[in-house]
Formats: C-alpha cells, sequence, structure tokens
C-alpha cells in the first residue's frame, strides 16, 4: 500500500546525490513529457510474477541469478550481443538448478542498466578537465559527447524498449529451447582437477536433459521457454517518476476469479514500469535522501546495496522505509563488501536484520562485484576472479553459519570473449587486458569466466 505522504515526485523535496546538471531545463520537461505520455516497458502482471518469485528466494525455495554489463550502451541493443547474454544467463542457471536443485530465477541487468554514479563530475582526459561519463541515458563516452543531452533521455526509453522487444522474441521463439544441444566448451580449462569436475557436471546435467526429452517432459511449457525479466539502477528519478503509473495490481498467479465470475476488488498502486525490478545504489541509499524516497512509494520488488559503508542501523531504518508492510522478497539486500572485508562486516548485517521483524523477509543476495575492484599499476581498472570468487565463497559460508540462506548472485557480465577481469581457467593475466577490453565502465567476468563461477558455486551446493 502506497503511504498517503507518498507521491511520483516527493522525492523533489529531498536532499539528492548524483543528480546531474541539466544545461536546459526545458529541454528536460519536453522529454519528460513525452517519457509519461509513452506506454509501459513492462506490464504489472509481470512485476507481480517477479515479486512472487524473490519471495520464494527469500523463503530459501528458489535462487536468484542477476547480473549484465555494468554500463549498457546504446549500441549494444543489437541481436547478438542480447542472445549471447541470454543464452549465457540460461546456461549458467542450468548449472545452478543442478548444482542447488532448486529453481532459478533470472534478471537481467538489461534493457536500461544507462545510468552511471560516479565518484567525481569531471575527469581528467588527455590532459584536460573533461565530464565524467554518466552512462548513455545522458551523454556520451566519447570526449566530444560529454554535455549532457536531455533528450537522451528519451532515446533510453526506445532502446530500453527495443532490447526488450527482442528478448522476449527470442525467449518465446525458442532460444532457450532445450531440445538443442548448449556447447560447454571447457577447452580452455587447463587445471586438471577443475576440468574433471565441470566435466562431471556437464555430463550429469545433459544426461538429466537428455532424460527429460526420452520421457517427454521436455515439452513442457517450462522448458521450453524461460523467464527473463529487466532491472537496472534507479538512479535518474526523472526518468523513472515519468515512467510510474498508477495501474490495477493484478491478482496473484495461480489466484482465480469468485464463483460468480467476477474477480476480487481490484487495487491501484503505484507501479515503476522502466523495469521489473530496480535497485538503489551504493551512493544513493541515505535514509533521507531522495531516491529512497522515491523507491518506498512503488510497488516492485527493490534491492539496495549494502556495503562496507552501511551503518547497521541503516538496514532496518531502510527496511522499515521500503517495505513497511513485510513483504517478502519486497527488498533484496545487495551485498557488496570486497573479498578482505566479507568476514567482519556481513555477520553483523544479517544478525540486524535476522534477528529483527524482518527474519526470512529479504532476499540476501551477492554482488562479489563491487568491493574487488582494483587498478592495475597501468592504471587499467580490473577485478580478480579469485577475489570475487573468494567473496562469494565467504558469503555463502557466513550465511551457512549464521543460520540465513543466500538467495542470489548479482554478477557483471558478458556473453562477448572480453579481456576485463584476471584469472579464471584462462588465466588471464595483466597483459592480456588489453586484447579485448570493450567495458566502458566496471570490468566484466566473459562467458567462460561466469560459467566457471556458477560450476564452483552448484559446487558448493552438492558438496
Ligand atoms: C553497479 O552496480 O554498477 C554499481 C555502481 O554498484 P554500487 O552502487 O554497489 O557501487
Ligand atoms: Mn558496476
Amino acid at each position: 500500500m502506497t503511504a498517503s505522504d507518498w507521491s511520483p515526485d516527493s522525492w523533489r523535496s529531498k536532499p539528492i546525490k548524483q543528480a546531474p546538471s541539466y544545461p536546459d531545463e526545458a529541454l528536460v520537461k519536453k522529454s519528460v513529457e513525452e517519457l509519461s505520455r509513452l506506454p509501459p516497458v513492462v506490464h504489472p502482471k509481470e512485476i507481480v510474477a517477479l515479486k512472487q518469485h524473490l519471495r520464494d528466494c527469500a523463503k530459501g525455495e528458489a535462487f536468484l541469478l542477476q547480473g549484465g554489463d555494468c554500463a549498457e550502451l546504446f549500441s549494444y541493443c543489437e541481436q547478438s550481443a542480447i542472445e549471447s547474454k541470454i543464452k549465457l544467463l540460461l546456461q549458467m542457471s542450468l548449472v545452478l538448478i543442478w548444482g542447488a536443485d532448486k529453481k532459478v530465477v533470472r534478471i537481467g541487468r538489461m534493457a536500461g542498466q544507462y545510468a552511471k554514479p560516479r565518484s567525481s563530475p569531471t575527469e581528467i582526459v588527455d590532459g584536460k578537465e573533461t565530464p565524467s561519463f554518466r552512462g548513455d541515458i545522458l551523454n556520451g563516452f566519447s570526449v566530444d559527447e560529454r554535455e549532457i543531452d536531455p533528450q537522451r533521455l528519451v532515446k533510453a526509453y526506445h532502446y530500453s524498449s527495443a532490447t526488450l522487444n527482442y528478448i522476449r522474441a527470442a525467449l518465446s521463439s525458442g532460444i532457450a529451447d532445450l531440445h538443442r544441444p548448449l556447447d560447454w566448451g571447457l577447452g580452455h580449462v587447463r587445471d586438471p582437477e577443475l576440468k574433471r569436475k565441470y566435466s562431471e557436471a556437464v555430463l550429469s546435467l545433459t544426461d538429466m536433459l537428455r532424460f527429460l526429452r526420452t520421457i517427454g517432459a521436455d515439452r513442457s511449457e517450462k522448458l521450453d521457454t524461460v523467464d527473463l525479466f529487466t532491472s537496472h539502477e534507479g538512479l535518474l528519478l526523472e526518468y523513472e517518476q515519468a515512467l510510474t503509473r498508477l495501474l490495477e495490481t493484478p491478482p496473484p498467479p495461480g489466484s482465480s476469479a469468485n464463483l460468480n465470475g467476477q474477480s476480487p476488488a481490484t487495487m491501484k498502486e503505484y507501479y515503476n514500469t522502466s523495469a521489473h525490478f530496480l535497485w538503489i545504489g551504493d551512493r544513493t541509499r541515505q535514509i533521507d535522501g531522495a531516491h529512497v524516497e522515491f523507491f518506498r512509494g512503488i510497488a516492485n520488488p527493490v534491492g539496495v546495496k549494502v556495503g562496507p559503508t552501511t551503518p547497521v542501523d541503516d538496514l532496518l531504518a531502510l527496511l522499515r522505509t521500503l517495505n513497511p508492510d513485510r513483504e517478502p522478497g519486497k527488498v533484496t539486500l545487495i551485498t557488496r563488501y570486497g573479498a578482505g572485508k566479507v568476514r567482519s562486516l556481513l555477520p553483523a548485517h544479517i544478525r540486524a536484520v535476522e534477528d529483527s521483524e524482518y527474519r526470512q523477509c529479504v532476499v540476501w543476495q551477492c554482488d562479489p562485484m563491487h568491493g574487488n575492484t582494483l587498478s592495475t599499476g597501468s592504471g587499467i581498472k580490473t577485478r580478480k576472479f579469485r577475489d570475487i570468487f573468494e567473496e562469494l565463497q565467504e558469503t555463502l559460508r557466513i550465511h551457512k553459519e549464521q543460520g540465513s540462506y543466500l538467495g542470489g548472485v548479482h554478477l557483471e557480465l558478458t556473453g562477448d570473449a572480453v579481456t576485463e577481469c584476471l584469472g579464471g581457467s584462462e588465466n588471464l593475466a595483466e597483459d592480456d587486458l588489453s586484447t579485448n577490453y570493450t567495458s566502458f565502465c566496471d570490468p566484466r567476468l566473459n562467458e567462460k569466466q561466469a560459467l566457471e563461477l556458477a560450476f564452483l558455486i552448484a559446487d558448493h551446493y552438492r558438496n
């Protein structure tokens, strides 16, 4: 239920971080008016379905796999880039289903992940102070496009819709069709022990799929298509507000009309129709700030990044503000401390939540990427696969010790063969980073590294 003191623009009276200084307010107004007229990108029925899935993740009955680019560019709206990401997420989720023996819920950081928070509004490029790249929704990466252009807000809507349109088309046409053999390509895995483990997993997985085919169980709808929800950081509140609409809340899946054929009384809620799931970033989660104010009024499931700078007391204050009705799965806490810090910080955060009225109410999700970013001697932003894996493994252990459930992972990944993170089975070294480093923001796991991480999580569950 929306609080009576909330409205889609009540965030405007609160202090805001990371807000852009637009060069021309009249142009912003024009863009916002156009956005407000355009149809929703996603439907409340889908948002409610995702909330049901996340409830299962909170209860320990499902696992959430969320992944995609750090900064999605408009130019990633292209058939092969979209397909390779869908296929990678599907393949990873198969490994996770097999490993954890649970339903896997998939959310892409896709179809709208265009806005980036920055630590500084300017940066030095070729010796000159230049406005930072803030994501395609505001300015361009190339130096001569760094001026903020409010018309990009509308462009973001169109790229987001075109991307989601193709995701829907590809899924409904069988891109995730398991009747087709999958390419598991383990040729690059040099470590014999790992190779044996992964090959065993693939064998057992392909056996399972073959069995399902034999008994005809693969013809059920579930195996032909697969749900993939969309998400992005809800950073640019002008954009998010324009796509937030007061809409009828659909009945939860599985519920039916009553005896005289009528649906139960309808209720209207504010849905942010720009994506199914939105999260508040580490830099904008101030309790009294504009982002938390905006997020508390929308009916979507939402995430909050939690890190070394999150005071323990803030966690409960955030939950009470964002989820006063204590709906299980409404809030996902996305923890990102860094491999060296997770042991000293996560237990207190878990206890604060699990010893309160929010016990078993949140989805605990591990983002092993954002606490593990480093710069090489020559200034290239990278991450070590080992740090990423270590934070994830330590997080799994800590939840086990604390009696809580790690309900998901949040990864920066791409289906392309990039060389942005160090290590993994290909053993990428610093010298290899320049081979195919294409990220305009944070370094992503490539297809092999991402799949390897899925195997390692599966291995944790099976042992
Ligand atoms: C991100 O998810 O790309 C990001 C900026 O993360 P965080 O807010 O946790 O730093
Ligand atoms: Mn990032």
